[in-house]
């Protein structure tokens, strides 16, 4: 930790699906606590192809004068791009991004900030409870971490979401990373600088459903491991080594003993289970290749990450009284 160093505007970055029914609830409580901080903020919604009445919501709660700012995107992206288009229209020079179902609890922000204060650039809020999540969940949360850091050239911290604080320079760095295949959890780990950890338990989504699917936090697992790790590919470069040794083996075998014992013409079943064997070996490790063409594909036709349809501005932290800023800040906020 070096000097302590002061913020002059802070965003928060809210990617946002069909969260209509807990967004009263999400501005409630976290428009006080960021007024509390006495630094000026900018709220960054965005309206990740919303097909419910959020971004109405945030249009009444804008004009009331909540300083936030929608982004919307042209149609869904998903999580992971939603927050990449709010991290790029971000300025503030600290950036927490925060889910909209209150499983983030705003009221951290102020312990992330004091950390920042004394000189960490990534300050993560690392869940020690889930009590909104299934035992099911939990555990293969917890099997994903194992091989992913056994495997990956990066090492994942267990427990720790995309609710975190960054200095500028930290969202710099993620926002100059090229890779289409935004694995947020892996591209903050990959970039490093001085991180410090706060505790909090995690509750339940407030409201809502959860759009995460076991189908695709099995996709978003896989997405972590082909992004971050070659080890598949030298998984099967091992199992072909190791086939081909048996076969040279059972090879010698044969001859000696057809040397010895003359020709034995039965053998129908074994070459069926060796041929069904090799060919699930094979085609399983075409898999595996297709994994990562699949993915240079993707990375080649370089398209944008997001396509943003409009941006509503509004404005910086209106609603904080002006003579509650420190000087510095009020300039911040009115250039
Ligand atoms: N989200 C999004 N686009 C999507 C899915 C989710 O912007 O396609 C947002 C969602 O509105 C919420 C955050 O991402 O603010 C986390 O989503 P969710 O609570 O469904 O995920 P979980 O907490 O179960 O990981
Ligand atoms: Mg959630």
């Amino acid at each position: 930790p070096r000097t302590p160093r002061n913020c002059q505007l802070l965003s928060v970055v809210v990617p946002m699906y069909n969260e209509a029914a807990g967004l009263n609830d999400l501005f409630q409580r976290l428009l006080p606590v960021l007024e509390a901080l006495s630094v000026s903020f900018e709220l960054i919604c965005v309206d990740d192809g919303c097909t419910d009445d959020t971004v109405e919501m945030l249009r009444q709660w804008q004009a009331e004068g909540a300083p936030v700012t929608i982004v919307r995107l042209s149609r869904n992206f998903g999580k992971e791009r939603a927050l990449a288009a709010g991290l790029d229209r971000a300025v503030g020079e600290v950036v927490v991004p925060l889910d909209a179902d209150l499983q983030d609890p705003p009221e951290l922000i102020a312990t992330l900030l004091a950390k920042w204060q004394e000189g960490y650039d990534m300050v993560v809020a690392r869940r020690v409870s889930r009590p909104g999540d299934s035992q099911f969940k939990v555990q293969s949360a917890r099997w994903f971490y194992r091989v992913m850091n056994r495997f990956s050239e990066i090492a994942l911290p267990e427990n720790a979401g995309d609710f975190r604080l960054m200095d500028r320079r930290v969202v710099d760095a993620i926002k100059a990373l090229p890779e289409r295949a935004r694995f947020h959890k892996g591209l903050y780990a990959w970039i490093g600088y001085s991180t410090s950890y706060v505790d909090y338990e995690r509750p339940a989504r407030l409201r809502g459903v959860s759009k995460w699917s076991y189908w695709k936090l099995w996709n978003y697992a896989l997405d972590g491991i082909f992004s971050f790790s070659t080890a598949p590919l030298r998984l099967w470069s091992y199992i072909g080594a190791l086939t081909a040794f048996f076969g040279f083996f059972y090879a010698v075998y044969t001859i000696i003993r057809t040397l010895l014992l003359g020709i034995e013409v039965p053998g129908y079943a074994s070459l069926l289970v060796l041929t069904l064997i090799l060919n699930g070996f094979l085609l399983i490790g075409v898999g595996v290749i297709g994994e990562y063409i699949g993915r240079v594909f993707g990375e080649v036709k370089g398209r944008p990450l997001y396509l943003i349809d409009a941006i509503e501005q509004g404005p910086v932290n209106s609603l904080a009284a002006p003579e509650s800023l420190p000087e510095k800040s009020v300039r911040a906020a009115a250039s």
